[in-house]
């Protein structure tokens, strides 16, 4: 069909990955499963229930396969989701509850299993919680696979996709969305879904235009309609006219060189226009980061997480664990330097390994977390500051403590440090000697009593993630307060000022690893504070070094007194955006 020929048509939906697709339809429409009813005679009951279990079995290994698969070409935390679709299988009350209803009724086992999972897809749909309500997602997308298997079908699958087409779906599952040739498929629509719909991770990971929430598209498309995908604004044009193709060809190619534009500043130094150097670092969870920030160019690692670590082994790692995985950032990142935090678990992240090590608490963000039950647990702290010392031995290392409230825990934990050094010369390990040890400033306490602290340690840290939490008392996961916590309320950048002065007034370095740091308008307000470094995830480093290669620190500084004097956020946002705007004009 000419595309031409029809009147243009737009729909505004959620844009969900960036970039923009023309071509034509590939509608993706899942049938109903056509499920047969009938009574299973009383002698063939045994072998109806061994026909369920076997089913079970082969979707099982259908999964591990996709998993497997979803692991080559993404990621191993994309392929994540699929360890919840094995948990649904094996899911007793779901397999327990269809196989009595079977018994009770001696309908076929098709048929029992079908309403167990819907009543099951039902209760959670309903449940007023994101992640719950994910849950049943993953119980249709699992319950599908298990009837196709019963009924010797093979399941709708986007594997037929193959011109380069726009799939355009109801909604499409994680199995169905791994499924998805990426050289075949230029862009993704669906009726239905939220930004955070697995589909639209796995679209976003391969860089694939996406629009979800477009509502009854489906119905008003035929296969081989021409339609354009706008996943930058979420928008969708069946039909596009001349023009708008000719606008829109012109929007891609700005952000296309937008884009190139940013990425090319990687290899030039962080430096403003008056000739300040701001060292741009990254922050990191597992070692297999390193590649990454030597991509982005980043100046070593400024928080490498450790608690990951911990937190994907099924018990505690041991000192030899750790110290292989520290020597393989540090001695893989040498001579950059490698700030390592000691563990950093509790509140919201359990440790898998010794669940009774901290066990349910009433506020576990006000709990035993971090450097409390570390402190408390003193031969397990004492491994991980072996093992961080060792690693020091084969590049350039910082430690640093989270989660500091004050003098005595810091008194407490370079104690331990001490007696950590002391056991490595009695084993004759060998360790930098001059190994400098910080402290994470995330608590309004140590912000507050900054001086006592500075005298003991060789560096500040600001975790801005928690210290807005607890500073302005927001649970920083909470969606419901979610608009509460702001990084420009005054409180927060006077308590900013206030740390990086006492850090100064101490002759200390003062850095911030929070997601402040890498907010291109935040960036520059923090530079203007006198924060000496930044420390971010690497992907966000073009943006933040292309507005410091484009602004001079002297109107920083100017910034950052005329936010200090504002008292309305919305003023501050206002302030720091015309900044921003007035740099990436020339982009
Ligand atoms: C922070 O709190 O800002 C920080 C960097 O630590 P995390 O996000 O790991 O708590
Ligand atoms: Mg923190």
């Amino acid at each position: 069909m000419d595309p031409n020929t029809k009147s243009e048509l737009v729909i505004q939906g959620i844009a969900a990955s960036k970039g923009i697709a023309y071509g034509q339809v590939f509608l993706y429409l899942q049938s109903e499963l056509e499920i047969p009813r009938y009574t299973v005679d009383p002698d063939k009951r045994v072998a109806e229930i061994a026909r369920f279990e076997q089913a079970l079995v082969v979707t099982r290994q259908q999964i591990s396969q996709i998993q497997a698969q979803v692991t080559k070409n993404l990621s191993e935390e994309e392929a994540l989701i699929f360890d919840a679709h094995q948990m649904v299988l094996e899911d007793q009350a779901l397999i327990g509850e269809t196989i009595r209803d079977f018994q009770k009724s001696g309908l076929n086992i098709e048929t029992c299993f079908n309403a167990v999972a819907e009543r099951y897809i039902k209760a959670f749909a309903e449940i007023d919680d994101e992640y719950l309500r994910e849950r049943a997602a993953d119980i249709k997308d699992v319950a599908k696979r298990v009837l196709h298997v019963l009924l010797g079908q093979t399941a709708g699958s986007l594997t037929q996709l193959v011109d380069k087409r726009i799939i355009v779906a109801q909604d499409i599952s994680p199995s169905e969305a791994a499924g998805v040739d990426r050289s075949a498929a230029l862009g993704i629509v669906t009726d239905g879904g939220s930004r955070t719909s697995h589909a639209v991770i796995v679209a976003r990971s391969m860089k694939i235009p996406a629009v979800v929430g477009a509502r009854n598209l489906t119905t008003r498309l035929q296969n081989g309609d021409w339609i354009m995908v706008d996943g930058y604004d979420g928008v969708v044009i069946v039909n596009p006219t001349e023009q708008t193709l000719f606008r829109y060809g012109k929007i891609e190619k700005a952000q296309k060189s937008f884009e190139s534009r940013l990425m090319a500043v990687i290899e030039q130094p962080s430096r403003t226009l008056d000739g300040v150097d701001v060292p741009l670092r990254a922050n990191i969870e597992k070692p297999d980061e390193v590649a990454l920030v030597k991509q982005y160019r980043g100046e070593g690692v400024g928080l490498y997480r450790t608690e990951y670590l911990f937190l994907s082994a099924e018990r505690i790692p041991t000192e030899e664990q750790q110290y292989a995985a520290y020597r393989e950032i540090v001695s893989g990142l040498a001579p950059a330097s490698v700030t390592i935090r000691t563990l950093d678990v509790g509140g919201d992240k359990p440790l898998p390994g010794d669940p009774h090590l901290i066990g349910p608490e009433a506020n576990p963000f006000l709990g035993f977390r971090a450097i409390r039950m570390c402190l408390q647990n003193p031969g397990m702290f004492k491994n991980q500051l072996r093992a961080i010392l060792r690693a020091s031995a084969h590049g350039k290392v910082e430690l640093m403590y989270p989660m500091i409230s004050g003098a005595d825990e810091l008194d407490r934990a370079n104690a331990l440090l001490d007696e950590a050094r002391a056991e490595l010369k009695e084993r004759g390990q060998a360790f930098d000697e001059q190994l400098r040890a910080g402290t994470m400033i995330e608590i309004p306490s140590a912000a507050i009593a900054g001086d006592v602290l500075a005298e003991k340690c060789d560096f500040f840290s600001i975790g801005t993630n928690d210290l807005i939490q607890y500073l302005l008392a927001i649970d920083r996961g909470n969606n419901r307060i979610a608009h509460l916590y702001d990084p420009a309320h005054p409180a927060v950048i006077r308590i900013l000022k206030l740390i990086v002065d006492t850090g100064h007034a101490k002759k200390i370095k003062v850095s911030v690893c929070g997601e402040m740091a890498g907010d291109p308008l935040f960036a520059p307000l923090l530079l203007g504070l006198g924060v000496d470094e930044l420390s971010m995830t690497p992907t966000l480093m073009p943006a933040v070094k292309f507005l410091i290669r484009a602004m001079k620190m002297s109107d920083a500084r100017e910034l950052a007194v005329a936010a200090l004097a504002q008292t309305d956020p919305a003023k501050t946002y206002a302030l720091i955006e015309a900044f921003y705007n007035e740099r990436m004009k020339a982009v």
